[in-house]
């Protein structure tokens, strides 16, 4: 690895182990402005820059988290990204936060917001109901009136309020962030070995908790670094689509076992707010109307979201034909129900295209890859020998 891409990668390193959210202490001090935490998968982020808020994205606490007062609120049935969201509220490590939203996709979520009001009382607490109806008429009104609703309770606590221009502007600076993010992605789908996804994963864990202007120039930095590295050589690697991991996040440790198991990972739902909405919110008319209408019409099929089976099954064949997958992990966590429920129509949809897959379960503090490096290993081995004959 060169010394500028190490640079960079130890950089988005410092500030994905930034657990006790340094940087946003450091970030409130400077400005004054409120932080508001919000977890998977997606939050008006653009509606918060506009107010003059900081979005901060958690994903739980990962492997770095010892969890012991968290399992006191769920039971062992349960994914494991509220129990670590619990201690590392519990610990004082979200002390920087003047609030947490809680968006819609799941009933741990919902309860988890539950348990966040009976133990900070003080902060905004919000569970983000973002609607399964896309009707205009419908979802989209009932979003509308929950995102000015959001507006107004953030500017009683000393944000901005909510201004049709500023919020224009911040959806410009959200449309160049993921135009950046989506050209890092392609360059990864076109030459993986440039682009490690450990590497990328790290750089749009970064961009989680940095401000927007400032995960910019991470991009911009990194794409830099990548595109000048000229020892980076293709390898024999299987190209895999890797599904399912689209909340609770699967250790670092776990992605660069996969690829140093023989994978390239050429697409995936990784910290998937940066890529959640498939195109540029337009910028003309009424900006919040755009931002409810991306939020209804341009996001992609999740399991968090009702579409139908049948578009569920063409986007999984649309996603695995667009990377030119070779083969299929679906890699979510245990319990996770939306994940898990959607995965044998996901299976049947790649089996009728005749793309391999195989599969298996993680916690985001899993410390053993022997059986999953074996099993993907396996499987990369399986299509270089069969599936390219
Ligand atoms: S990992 Fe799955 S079950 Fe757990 S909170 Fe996230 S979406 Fe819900």
């Amino acid at each position: 690895m060169s010394a500028a891409v190490t640079s960079v990668v130890d950089r988005a390193e410092a500030h994905y182990r930034d657990l006790a959210l340094a940087g946003v202490r450091r970030w409130k001090e400077a400005t004054g402005g409120l932080a508001i935490g919000y977890l998977p998968i997606w939050a008006p982020r653009e509606m918060l820059h506009a107010q003059g808020v900081l979005p901060v994205g958690l994903m739980g606490g990962g492997e770095d988290v010892e969890i012991i007062r968290g399992d006191a609120f769920y039971q062992s049935y349960i994914c494991h990204l509220p129990r670590s969201t619990v201690e590392l509220g519990l610990g004082g490590q979200l002390d920087p936060l003047d609030g947490l939203l809680f968006p819609a996709i799941c009933d741990v979520i919902r309860n988890l917001s539950g348990v966040w009001q009976l133990q900070f009382p003080g902060k905004l607490v919000r569970y983000l109901d973002v609607p399964q109806n896309f009707d205009p008429e419908i979802g989209g009104h009932f979003l509308r009136q929950e995102l000015e609703s959001l507006a107004a309770e953030l500017a009683e606590r000393g944000a901005r309020p909510l201004e049709a221009e500023a919020l224009r502007a911040s959806l410009a600076a959200y449309n160049a962030n993921r135009a950046r993010v989506r050209a890092l992605y392609a360059l990864r789908e076109r030459e993986p070995w440039k682009v490690p996804t450990w590497e990328l994963y790290l750089i749009v864990r970064a961009g989680l908790v940095l401000p927007v202007e400032e995960f910019d120039r991470l991009l911009d930095d990194y794409a830099a670094a990548v595109t000048a590295d000229e020892e980076r050589r293709p390898m024999d690697q299987a190209r895999v689509l890797v599904v399912g991991s689209f909340c609770e996040q699967p250790p670092l440790g776990l992605i660069k076992t996969l690829e140093r198991s023989g994978c390239y990972i050429v697409d995936d739902d990784f910290v998937q707010i940066h890529r959640f909405l498939r195109s540029d919110i337009p910028l003309d008319g009424d900006p919040l109307a755009n931002l409810v209408t991306a939020f209804l019409d341009d996001a992609v099929e999740s399991p968090t979201r009702f579409c139908g089976t049948d578009r569920k099954a063409e986007a999984m064949v649309e996603r695995t034909r667009a990377c030119r997958a070779e083969g299929v992990v679906f890699c979510a966590p245990s319990f996770c129900d939306p994940a898990l429920l959607d995965q044998p129509m996901a299976v049947e949809a790649v089996e009728s295209i005749g793309v391999p897959w195989t599969a298996f379960k993680y916690a985001e503090n899993t410390g053993q890859f022997q059986v999953i490096r074996e099993q993907a290993g396996t499987f990369a081995d399986s299509i270089k020998l069969w599936s390219n004959p």
